[in-house]
């Protein structure tokens, strides 16, 4: 019950484990093409470039940080933990002019205030995190994305904790990329950095003046690869991840046969009775609010008088796992658990009794 990497599915595992083919294979060239066709249902993007990568969820920020910024441009980010503020670091690598906009630990950014900013300068880019792992704070994407329309200014959503289990429509609101890795609540073992680019973000990129500053995450070198597959021709810029391609095809099949709709349902509806277990506990969520909580993740503070060390010590002789804090001001404070994917309703109930039992031999009793 981490957020991140998840518990796949068996039938995930088993397309993952077949024999590795040649990347030119006609099944796995229709895998692949097969793949990025379902990428535009799953991110509600039926006019967007979707793109499939060996890498990370943080070479996914790179792609998008790298192609879509020049040296001296400026970039807008919205951070709620410290995954956005990753974002902000890595735009400066590529000669970005930052601006940070941070909110308070447990809380969002206001619309209004972003609007603010937006209209001191003329921004390239703005990114945002839809659910930053560090906090399981909820940013809305709608009115951000629509903000970028309004003032000419392309958007980025990192979507590593959100997307497939947040509800997410790219196109309607206006989002130029979203991204995210296949590790989360897509569902396949940990690397694949996949995005979904609007054909507004690759027109300002083919204007670009300079060169993309990184070989590796240029889209001159991917953009035909995509199209190729799509198209069921042969391709090479770097030998995909060939098996976890073929996992990826096997898990968004799964997702979109539970369809989005009851997928963001499901994820709300777990989310929320694990949150209301968590508070008749007497434990205190780090979101400030339920608007702003993730449906993806929680992340509780610990009680007053419990340790996490003892707490986390208990918790490893249950059957559950779960992860420590990671905002660094506050770390030693608050744990996590993951509850995106296949995750189901015994799946919350064996880990509100683990952390209950883990709470209670840290020397902690909620009275109830
Ligand atoms: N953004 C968010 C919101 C994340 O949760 C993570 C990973 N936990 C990343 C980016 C980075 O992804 P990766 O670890 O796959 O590089």
């Amino acid at each position: 019950m981490i957020p991140g990497p998840i518990e796949f599915e068996p039938a995930v595992m088993q397309s993952v484990g077949q024999p590795t083919t040649s990347h030119v294979a006609p099944d796995f060239i229709a895998s692949f093409g097969h793949a990025l066709e379902m990428m535009r249902e799953v991110w509600l993007a039926p006019a967007g470039q979707p793109f499939i990568i060996a890498g990370t969820g943080t070479l996914a920020m790179d792609m998008a940080g790298s192609n879509l910024i020049e040296p001296g441009e400026s970039a807008l980010v919205i951070s709620t933990g410290y995954f956005g503020d990753r974002y902000a670091e890595l735009l400066k690598r590529y000669g970005a002019n930052v601006t940070l906009l941070k909110a308070a630990t447990g809380d969002t950014v206001k619309v209004s205030e972003v609007e603010a900013e937006l209209k001191k300068k003329q921004y390239k880019l703005m990114t945002f995190t839809h659910v930053d792992t560090s906090t399981a704070v909820m940013v809305d994407p709608a009115p951000l994305g629509l903000l970028g329309e309004k003032y000419g200014v392309l958007t980025v959503l990192d979507g590593v904790c959100s997307v497939a289990g947040e509800v997410i429509r790219q196109d309607d609101w206006k989002i130029d990329v979203v991204l995210t890795a296949s590790q989360k609540a897509v569902g396949v073992p940990p690397g694949l950095a996949l995005m979904v680019v609007s054909e507004k973000a690759l027109a300002v990129w083919r204007e670009r003046k300079t060169p993309v500053g990184n070989y590796y995450c240029d889209w001159s070198h991917w953009l035909p690869v995509m199209k190729a597959y799509e198209e069921r021709r042969p391709s090479y810029f770097g030998t995909p991840a060939v098996n976890l391609v073929t996992g990826l095809e096997t898990s968004l099949a799964i997702i979109l046969k539970e369809g989005m709709d009851s997928r963001f349902a499901r994820h709300q509806r777990l989310a929320r009775v694990f949150r209301t277990a968590m508070k008749e506990m007497g434990l205190k969520m780090i979101p400030l609010s339920e608007e702003i909580s993730a449906g993806t993740l929680s992340a509780p503070y610990y009680p007053e008088g419990v340790q996490g060390a003892s707490f986390m010590k208990a918790i490893a002789t249950s059957d559950v796992i779960l992860a420590g804090g990671l905002l660094p001001e506050i770390k030693d404070k608050y744990f996590r658990v993951g509850h995106m994917g296949s995750v189901t309703n015994g799946d919350i109930l064996a880990t509100v009794s683990a952390i209950e039992n883990a709470l209670k031999s840290a020397g902690y009793s909620s009275g109830k």
